[in-house]
């Protein structure tokens, strides 16, 4: 059976050009980009061209990004850093109830130590309010975290709005735009941030790497302690291969991004309407239009999402239950309880995300098919009581 793989948002292949840039990398070229000689020296001098094409992808100084082992340790690096270094000043941190775990978790961490976290809520669309954003300012506020586009219902936030109201603020602000780099436009001066996390991985780049954006002359702590490596800012032998092949897909990236959102925001438009026309008693989550171009969240009334999953990867469909962090669990999204959704609404939640090897044609049998799932799930529902 041929698979239909609509989970892009969770991971994406490693596109083909991107393998060819690190392989040699393994082999021939293997220095440690530490060491003096030539071998070492071509490792080093494929980083620091990785290292510009990031920086060129998101509008950024070559020497304002930082690699990291992905977009997890991006986020722990921005949210820590700067919590650690700037505790003199203040305690308090602003973010959202919808961040990534990632965010979520190290704010919890902070939190047990000395911190102070405001989770900002969202509206029914799961937009966050710059206003909020400015009322909650305290004069010991030392860092706003808010996410450029939610990993689950794809929502994108007004980031540079609230950039203007940190910046009035004295106040570091940190994006989570993992979901964003590498898909639709990301330019660190426009959206007005000081720190921006990155992931390889999301990007049609290998996993295991990812970047954390730092604004020159922002304050924070390294969060690796050892070498020299990354202008101290996280020791480590770098992850060449892996760095080499972030950098070639941020080039690919750049290339086709616009051809592709409009290609994917088509796609994405027939799906949508395709399964609000074919099904009833089912919603869309996340914003109408203000959404990433590949993200389709839809609640099913009267089916659990566990059950349309595994449905549909019996059909050699791969979609999601809204993250994959929540995939494992049965605690229903936390984004999705924010927006308002009532614990059974979140229960019957599903993710489709779309990426560059999505087909019209594979969209027309994900039309067929879910009905037919819906159908069957809510003859056999116990949450169905006619
Ligand atoms: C995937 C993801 C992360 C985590 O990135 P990893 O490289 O897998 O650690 C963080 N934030 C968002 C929004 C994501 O989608």
């Amino acid at each position: 059976m041929k698979r239909i793989y609509l989970d892009y948002a969770a991971t994406t292949p490693v596109h083909h050009e991107v393998l060819q840039a690190m392989l040699p990398y393994f082999t021939e070229s293997f220095g440690n980009p530490s060491s003096i000689h030539s071998i070492g020296q071509e490792a080093k001098l494929a980083i620091e061209q990785a290292r510009g094409k990031i920086a060129e992808l998101i509008g950024a100084r070559s020497d304002e990004i930082v690699f990291t082992s992905g977009g997890t340790e991006a986020d722990n690096f921005a949210l820590k850093g700067v919590a650690f270094a700037n505790e003199s000043k203040g305690n308090h941190i602003i973010t959202t109830k919808i961040e990534h775990h990632a965010v979520i978790e190290t704010c919890k961490f902070l939190e047990k130590l000395a911190f102070r976290v405001t989770y900002l809520p969202v509206d029914e669309y799961g937009l966050v309010d710059p206003d909020d954003v400015r009322k909650a300012i305290t004069n010991k506020t030392i860092l706003i975290s808010v996410m450029h586009a939610n990993n689950e219902v794809g929502t994108i936030e007004p980031i540079a709005q609230i950039g203007k109201i940190a910046k009035e603020a004295g106040i570091y602000f940190h994006t989570d735009a993992v979901q964003t780099v590498g898909h639709i436009p990301v330019n660190v001066d426009e959206l007005g941030v000081d720190l921006l996390a990155m992931s390889a991985h999301k990007l049609y780049g290998p996993k295991g790497v990812g970047a954390l954006y730092i604004r020159k002359g922002t304050k924070l702590v390294s969060f690796m302690h050892g070498g020299e490596q990354e202008r101290r800012r996280r020791a480590s032998t770098e992850n060449v291969p892996g760095i080499v092949g972030f950098g070639k897909a941020s080039e690919l990236a750049r290339q086709d991004m616009d051809e592709e959102a409009k290609r994917l925001s088509y796609l994405r438009d027939k799906l949508i309407t395709g399964l609000l026309e074919r099904i009833d008693h089912i919603k869309l989550n996340g914003h109408p239009s203000n959404r990433l171009p590949n993200n389709v969240n839809i609640s099913v009334d009267f089916v659990e999402g566990e059950s349309m999953l595994l449905n549909l990867d019996l059909e050699g469909i791969c979609a999601s239950t809204a993250s994959a962090c929540s995939s494992q669990s049965l605690e229903p999204s936390h984004v999705l309880l924010a927006m308002g959704l009532s614990h059974e609404q979140a229960h019957g939640s599903l993710r489709f995300s779309l990426g560059k090897w999505t087909t019209e044609n594979e969209i027309e049998h994900v039309l067929d098919v879910m009905p037919r799932i819906v159908a069957k799930l809510r003859a056999m529902s116990p949450l169905l009581k006619s």
